[in-house]
């Protein structure tokens, strides 16, 4: 599993407090949906710059708030490409946090 790297920080409570702190930065919205004066809850926070393992242990990286942006699930997607690619089969992907989640319910062109 190529994500396999990040699975101890996303579990870390270095990761949870600049989660939350990004969250609370931005309100808990989606910052893309909010930019098009859309206002959604965002659901997760992803990285500006992608985590790879050589960087996860950058804090100017995985836990600097310029980094970290508030996303909706469907922002989230688009931003990584997903619903546009379809990713497996089943029309699965793995989210940031190792998740399993289904891109069917959301797919738009
Ligand atoms: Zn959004
Ligand atoms: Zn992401």
């Amino acid at each position: 599993m190529a994500k396999g790297f990040s699975y101890r920080f996303y579990h870390s409570t270095d990761w949870e407090h600049a989660r939350e702190r990004a969250l609370q930065r931005d309100a808990y919205l989606c910052q893309h949906c909010l930019a098009q004066g859309i206002a959604t809850p965002a659901v997760m926070v992803h990285h500006i710059v992608e985590l790879t393992p050589e960087n996860i242990n950058d804090p100017n990286i995985s836990t600097d708030p310029k980094n970290l942006v508030s996303l909706c699930d469907l922002c989230h997607k688009k931003v990584h490409g997903w619903v546009r690619q379809g990713s497996t089969r089943q029309g699965l992907v793995f989210d940031e946090d190792g998740n399993l989640i289904s891109l069917d319910s959301e797919h738009t062109d």
